[in-house]
């Protein structure tokens, strides 16, 4: 097959920014349409129904009803929003019900989690094998777990003689595991339920599922593709993925350079240069309750979860503090850290927000000095770009994207002509980051090159068109596609 077209794209996606996000996915889902609009490609989002964002959408269309559809009837709708091209699975026994997009008010996972995904993914199937008159898709693309069994659904379909599948691995820490007895509620077949299929020690994995049965596998920075191919970040799929080595490819995220831009961010006092982020700082110190230091004003923005590294910062923060340095932490997450974090708050010279605040977020990264994110593992990792875009310089542990968007200063690249846009530590462990919270303290008493370094960050690119050309291209690759 070799035509020249628009090559159509069906992303499946439990989360989309702006509608609905709890993390980098959805920033991701809801970026990359417009940054493919470019480079040929005409991709539509398919998104569960959550009541929170449904009564937003204009004018939604009814595309197909669904009398049985995993315990209940549902339709499929059709509506624009904020650029996106949506198709909504509108199943309120699945979706409509108070709480998070995947935990209850209990905070714990809804027990039908794998029942609640596998229908969108079964409705992304029916999509790929002509549900809708007027649009097939050629390349249909799922998005971590939740969205890892449309590529299985549409290789035991007909539609897998045209239709190709992509999945992201965003974060393989979750795997959508199922017990075995679920297998005839997820319409998945007995026959896949082994060891080469998607069984996992006993239970049915619907991330395998996608692992196994997708035409290519993305994840979201080229270190971290090399990393889950190590037991150390497989987290015990480094089997399969060493399996599908060749179809893997890490191509790292973009940030949408409308919304995170210090010159016209309306949340925040816009500048072009690092110096001009000066009366910014004021805002976020007077919002913070923050005295005026000598030594640099630290951010975070995070969930606060063992993944992202924040006890390490915990046990390195009397560095910071000793060096007349602050820190402003915006994060919600598990209640330990949340308390510890409530605690450290009793030093002037730190302030904590717990929750969740997309503007307060804008307005942490354009008044900072830096932004720390010491993660163990980072897959990709946003907020380090974000700071990178705002020159607010990343301190990074040495993982994942965030070990490909830093460039550490050190000596070679604070010589000459310096390159260095931010700090990295290794390894990612207390002491190391104690040693890179000096060398910033140390970095910022130089004020020339701190600007410096800050006029490099800002210059870095970190927008969508390297890495939307690249799934073009893989779209295109797939479907024998050209332009
Ligand atoms: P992850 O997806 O693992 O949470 P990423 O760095 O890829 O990490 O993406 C996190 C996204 O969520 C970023 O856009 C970040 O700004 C946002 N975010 C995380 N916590 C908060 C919070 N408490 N308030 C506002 N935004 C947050």
């Amino acid at each position: 097959m070799d035509r020249c077209a628009v090559t159509r794209v069906l992303s499946v996606t439990s989360e989309c920014a702006p509608l609905v996000k709890t993390g980098g996915l959805a920033d991701v889902a809801g970026a990359l349409p417009g940054a493919l609009i470019g480079q040929g490609v005409r991709m539509r989002t398919l998104l569960p129904g959550y009541p929170d964002f449904l009564w937003k959408l204009r004018d939604p269309r009814v595309r197909a009803e669904l009398p049985e559809c995993f315990g209940g009837p549902a339709r499929l709708l059709e509506a624009r929003h904020a650029g996106l091209d949506l198709l909504i699975l509108d199943a309120p026994h699945l979706f409509d019900r108070e709480g998070g997009l995947y935990l209850g008010l209990d905070g714990r996972d809804w027990p039908d989690n794998p029942e609640r995904f596998a229908a969108l993914c079964w409705v992304a199937s029916k999509i790929a094998n002509g549900l809708l008159s007027d649009w097939q898709p050629d390349i249909v693309h799922g998005h971590d777990w939740q969205g890892a069994l449309a590529p299985y659904f549409i290789a035991r379909s007909p539609a897998a003689k045209q239709v190709r599948t992509v999945l992201t691995i965003h974060n393989i820490a979750f795997q959508g595991l199922a017990p075995a007895a679920r297998l005839s509620a997820l319409r998945l077949a007995p026959a896949d339920f082994t060891s080469e299929g998607f069984e996992y020690y006993g239970k049915i994995s619907m991330l395998k599922a996608g692992l196994i049965f997708a035409d290519r596998i993305t994840t979201v920075s080229p270190t971290y593709a090399d990393e889950l191919l190590t037991p150390e970040f497989g987290m015990g799929l480094e089997g399969v993925l060493q399996q599908r080595r060749s179809d893997l490819i890490g191509i790292l995220n973009g940030i949408d350079l409308d919304v995170w831009s210090p010159e016209k961010d309306a949340h925040i006092i816009p500048y072009h240069n690092p110096v001009g982020k000066r009366p910014n700082k004021a805002v976020l110190r007077a919002e913070f309750r923050l005295p005026e230091t000598v030594g640099p004003l630290c951010i975070v923005v995070s969930r606060l979860t063992a993944q992202k590294g924040l006890d390490l910062l915990l046990k390195a923060l009397p560095v910071l503090l000793d060096h007349g340095g602050q820190l402003a932490l915006l994060g919600t997450g598990d209640p330990e850290l949340e308390a510890a974090f409530a605690k450290a708050a009793e030093h002037p010279n730190v302030s904590v927000r717990i929750g969740y605040d997309e503007w307060l977020a804008h307005r942490m990264i354009a008044g900072a000095d830096a932004i720390l994110v010491p993660s163990r593992f980072e897959p990709c990792g946003l907020t380090q770009l974000y700071g990178l875009r705002y020159g607010t310089l990343p301190l990074v542990a040495l993982t994942g994207g965030l070990a490909d968007t830093v460039i550490p200063a050190t000596p070679a690249t604070l010589a000459g002509n310096v390159v260095a846009t931010g700090l990295q530590f290794h390894p990612i462990q207390a002491p190391a980051l104690s040693n890179a919270l000096a060398r910033l303290c140390a970095l910022y008493r130089q004020r020339e090159l701190w600007h410096r370094m800050g006029r490099n960050a800002m210059a870095h690119p970190v927008g969508w068109d390297h890495s939307a050309a690249a799934y073009a291209a893989l779209y295109k690759s797939l479907s024998g596609i050209t332009q």
